[in-house]
């Protein structure tokens, strides 16, 4: 990788260099952290402090932090600057409880806007390209967070926001969209507006799209850069770390490089809490290395991922992550058996006639649990024939049940009927009472 051709020579700093970089970072983190009411209690308590620092390692000796840590002392006990030097709050969505805030300094949100300009500019974002942004603006972090990236590399940014999707189809064939930020579970979604619009995909524009902010399967990504007929690539991120912009992937598309010169990451058995072998899938633990406003040690991301072994072919130094599997708590229990969403989707989304959406919903028959997978077909197969599909939903439930060892009732249905949300997908529907 040629260093003129990065965005910032950092991405390929060789690891001692990187590692140096992440040690006096980290100095710097604990010493800021202890400012807060919730740290600097926490440190004093247990006899923490930053001079201990000598070498990365040395963060072992640090507990972890939990979300409910940060749920306990919401809004303000994290906070280690003072209020005056904030410019800019931002929420989580909370999509598994109560939503937590974060806060940012004018340098925070620099240094964030510099981290995501890094991630766009490796995936090809120029001056000149038209970048839509089809995320929430306002508490969510997607909208903001990519658009100050977008603009800062001098990008034509439309700030289109979520939903409105027959306007986002125009608005990309009069302004000549050549790169979308979306959310892939809408990415399928607005397939269909394209076909209602009597709009091929193909013939518009776009160059390339980046989409997280939910867990998606390898056999999604495919279908859309298919049938959007443009890479797509998987951006991670979470509000408590900035938002998005923690870690993309590059061309290459084999894991998503962590950006480690900003946060120190390790992947643990989440029982245990020990570190697990790089390739081993455990739970991301995250500290901040630059964050002012809310630095964050060993936070407790519930992602679930693992490291990638070996250097990418790429010629970036930073490690890259798996990608993300979903969280500890998006697993349901079914009959005593342990499911997550994405184990489900990998299964629907190899299988040619299923369309666009799938929704799983749980509830009881008598005291049985009862789990039924709700799956939008193609309109081809959906009005073909009968006993075609009744032999479909039996192979479909027999392959679900290999996968999850639960035998699921399918319930097949027309393309476009399962109503979706504009941001995240809600893909559980848990109908049972405790
Ligand atoms: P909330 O936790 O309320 O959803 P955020 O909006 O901060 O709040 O969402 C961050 C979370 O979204 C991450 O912790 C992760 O679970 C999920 N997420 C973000 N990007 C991805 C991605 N590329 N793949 C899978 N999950 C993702
Ligand atoms: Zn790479």
């Amino acid at each position: 990788m040629a260093l003129e051709d990065l965005y910032d020579p950092t991405e390929a700093l060789n690891p001692e260099a990187l590692e140096r970089l992440q040690t006096d970072r980290l100095r710097w983190t604990v010493a800021q952290a202890a400012r807060s009411p919730h740290y600097g209690k926490l440190f004093a308590e247990r006899g923490l402090d930053p001079e201990s620092i000598r070498e990365l390692d040395d963060l072992r000796h640090f507990p972890l932090t939990e979300k409910q840590d940060l749920r306990d002392s919401y809004p303000f006990g994290f906070l280690a600057v003072p209020k005056d030097e904030v410019v800019r709050l931002h929420h989580s969505s909370g999509t598994t409880g109560t939503a937590t805030a974060v806060c940012h300094t004018a340098g925070d949100v620099e240094r964030w806007a510099d981290l995501v300009a890094r991630c766009l500019h490796m995936v090809g974002l120029r001056r000149g390209d038209v970048f839509q942004n089809m995320m929430s603006y306002g508490l969510f972090t997607g909208g903001l967070g990519l658009h100050y990236g977008a603009e800062k590399l001098g990008a034509f940014v439309i700030p289109m926001g979520a939903g409105n999707s027959r306007r986002q189809i125009e608005f990309m064939g009069i302004f000549g969209t050549t790169a979308m930020h979306i959310i892939p579970s809408y990415a399928m979604a607005l397939l269909g507006t394209c076909e209602e619009m009597g709009v091929e995909p193909r013939s518009l524009p776009l160059r390339f799209a980046v989409g997280g902010a939910e867990p998606y399967s390898e056999g999604t990504r495919t279908r859309l850069q298919e049938a959007w007929g443009i890479p797509f690539h998987n951006c991670y991120g979470l509000s408590e770390m900035c938002g998005p912009g923690v870690a993309f992937e590059c061309p290459v598309q084999q894991g998503l490089h962590l950006w480690e010169d900003a946060y120190l990451g390790e992947v643990i058995d989440p029982e245990t809490g020990d570190r697990v072998v790089d390739g081993e899938e455990g739970e991301l633990v995250l500290t901040s290395l630059t964050r002012e406003a809310m630095p964050l040690i060993r936070y407790r991301t519930r992602d679930l991922t693992s490291f990638t072994p070996g250097p990418c072919p790429c010629g970036r130094t930073h490690r890259r992550l798996s990608r993300i599997q979903g969280r500890t708590d998006d697993m349901f229990i079914v009959r005593g058996v342990n499911i997550f969403p994405l184990q489900i989707e990998r299964v629907l989304m190899s299988m040619p006639q299923v369309g666009r959406n799938y929704v799983i919903v749980l509830d009881r028959e008598g005291y049985a649990d009862r789990l039924t997978v709700r799956v939008e077909l193609n309109a081809d197969v959906f009005f073909g024939e009968l006993e075609q599909l009744q032999s479909l939903r039996e192979r479909m439930a027999d392959r679900l049940r290999r996968e999850i060892m639960v035998r699921p009732r399918i319930e097949l249905v027309e393309p476009g009927t399962i109503p979706r949300q504009e941001g995240k997908a809600v893909r559980v529907i848990d109908e049972r009472k405790d």
